[in-house]
């Protein structure tokens, strides 16, 4: 994944592109501070003056590249979805789902109209709750709707075997973003947990919890929660694939729970897998204590919450406003929504990004462009090699290993072979709430319908719209959706290699790759299989140059006295590195150095 700060130096490419023809000037250049050392504050140095000079909109909570990049996409996909209505295309077909959940999603006055009504029957289940078996039916419920209450769930390659594909459970079942939320003392922490009970007690009363009582079942839930985040594990120790990777027979789960019948919640979601991947045995095993000291009425609210608080986007103004209070305001510090038809937009995008995806790329990204940046990973991937060649503290022995691994890493550039395949998503224009319910009990469905089957190495895990990349341990791969590659305001003939080198050479493949050789990467083998390849001695070695980087950004303050958590951000930061190193020492390869710039006077 992508980190906004590494590649803000480069944002004025679209202010100043409107001029690039008439004015003869660098524009990277001049978003530099040169009142600041580089060698003392480089960032500073290099963004100071797009710092300076560019507000953050009220609408964000950032504001780079990235920003750009998306704001321009999703002109593009508001383009493809309004066309999609204008084109009254057959039901069942892609640009026909893609309008009628566009339609749903902007319709206001349908969605004021219904109010919290989509909600009822849900509700009423809730209410009937009379034991604990009915509890757990409704967490495997909740799980089909893409809720995670009380755990998360889902299905991945299995780390020790790629070739298969392993149910995984994990804690979860919290409201805010992590368990240090519950317990950090500082003052900003302390006004989120004020701000997070009121919160949870408006949303309560606005689904008809009498007002009187809101304030009492908002603490009883948060109570819950917190039981929860005492025994969830801190962001950094999830960094672990090994302490978080605990195979399940089922009878063994069944005998780490006494009160959580798992035999209930399989047979809710009507599975049989042989093994369960347990990422913290502990915090499951917590559940059975939940379940002895939590009446029934603080688990119905417990879940309601759960329901309407995953699904505010999709209902009545109220709701939806209060949830942006919260969760964009007071959590993120954004001043102001984002408009509608954005954030519909983002849920037609996790609902059936793919169908979005073929309209973009037949507009936006080609052949050629695709072949541009095939090769370029090519170029990369060489360099690195010279890299590990040349490392004066690995073994040859771990050498060996790293560059078989180096040279079997896959790419995928652009956009999928194949498309999923949404024809039996039941799409339709009866509500916004149906329809982006419908969609996730499809994803639900399709995720769990690959436990047993060969894995598919062809998928991709993002769409080629994504402002994002990734690298893929399991599959030993990196994806570079065809979004990444995009600046703002310029066609890509129009870019020279000297950019796109600190762009996408730098910043996106050189990045991807070393995550394949960071704290958790490393750990996985060429074939992907969570498998030591490295000797002791590199092992150390490795360490200790790595506890250096953590140290480093454990100093740097965020915002007041908030430091970065070094371990949690390590895996990052040893990409960013990576990826600079790697980017510039392949443009240099490339015997190019005289076209640099020309585009960009
Ligand atoms: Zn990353």
């Amino acid at each position: 994944m992508k980190k906004l700060s590494t590649i803000l130096l480069i944002i004025s490419m679209f202010s100043c592109s409107q001029n690039a023809k008439k004015v003869n000037r660098d524009i990277l250049l001049e978003n530099r501070d040169t009142t600041v050392l580089p060698g003392s504050d480089f960032f500073k140095y290099a963004n100071g003056n797009w710092i300076k000079n560019n507000k953050i909109p009220a609408e964000e909570s950032a504001w780079g590249i990235g920003n750009l990049v998306v704001d321009e996409i999703n002109l593009k996909l508001k383009t493809i979805c309004d066309n999609s209505i204008a084109q009254n295309a057959k039901k069942g077909s892609s640009v026909r789902m893609i309008a009628d959940y566009w339609k749903t999603a902007m319709d206001t006055i349908k969605t004021e109209l219904l109010g919290t009504t989509p909600l009822n029957d849900e509700f009423k289940r809730i209410d009937a709750i009379s034991n604990t078996n009915d509890i757990i039916k409704e967490v495997a419920r909740h799980h089909q709707f893409g809720v995670n209450s009380l755990m998360d769930i889902y299905v991945y390659n299995d780390l020790i075997n790629s070739d298969k594909m392993s149910l995984y459970l994990s804690q979860g079942g919290l409201g805010l973003p992590n368990r240090d939320y519950y317990f950090n003392n500082d003052e900003r922490s302390a006004n989120i947990r004020k701000e997070y009970l009121n919160h949870i007690a408006i949303m309560l009363e606005y689904v008809g919890e009498p007002k009187e009582t809101c304030i009492r079942s908002a603490e009883d839930i948060i109570a819950l929660e917190t039981i929860l985040a005492h025994k969830s594990r801190k962001l950094e120790d999830l960094r672990d694939p090994h302490a978080n990777y605990n195979p399940y027979s089922k009878t063994k789960l069944k005998e780490l729970n006494t009160m959580y019948n798992w035999d209930i919640w399989f047979s809710a979601l009507n599975i049989n897998p042989d093994t369960i991947i347990i990422g913290q045995p502990e915090f499951f095993k917590e559940i059975d204590q939940l379940f002895a000291k939590t009446n029934l009425t603080v688990w119905r609210n417990y879940l309601k919450w759960n329901l309407v608080h995953s699904l505010a986007s999709t209902l009545n103004k109220s709701i939806e406003k209060e949830n942006f209070r919260f969760y964009g305001q007071v959590l993120n510090g954004i001043e102001v929504q984002k408009p509608r038809w954005k954030r519909s937009i983002r849920a037609l995008e996790n609902a059936m990004g793919d169908n979005l995806g073929q309209e973009y790329v037949k507009l936006f990204f080609g052949e050629k462009e695709k072949k541009r940046y095939s090769d370029m990973v090519e170029n990369v991937r060489s360099t690195f090699s010279e890299h590990i060649a040349q490392l004066d503290w690995m073994t040859p022995e771990t050498k060996k290993k790293a560059q078989e691994k180096l040279k079997s890493m896959g790419k995928k550039v652009g956009y999928p072979d194949k498309w999923r395949d949404f024809s039996n998503m039941n799409i339709d224009t009866i509500s916004y709430f149906n329809n982006e319910l419908e969609a996730r009990k499809w994803w639900f469905n399709y995720s769990l319908n690959k436990l047993g089957k060969p894995v598919d190495r062809t998928e991709w895990n993002m769409t080629p719209q994504t402002y994002n990349a990734y690298y893929n341990p399991s599959n030993n791969e990196i994806a570079l959706p065809a979004a990444i590659f995009a600046v703002p305001g310029f066609k890509d003939e129009m870019l020279d290699e000297a950019l796109i080198y600190g762009y996408a050479g730098a910043s996106t493949i050189g990045h991807e790759i070393t995550h394949g050789f960071d704290d958790e990467g490393r750990k996985f083998d060429q074939f992907g299989n969570l498998q030591n390849w490295w000797t002791k001695d590199d092992e150390s070695k490795f360490k200790e140059k790595a506890d250096k980087l953590v140290a480093q950004f454990n100093n740097f303050v965020v915002l007041d006295s908030m430091h970065v958590n070094g371990k949690a951000t390590l895996g990052e930061n040893i990409a960013d590195l990576g990826g600079v190193v790697l980017g510039l020492d392949a443009f240099k390869k490339q015997n190019n150095s005289s076209k640099i710039r020309q585009s960009m006077v």
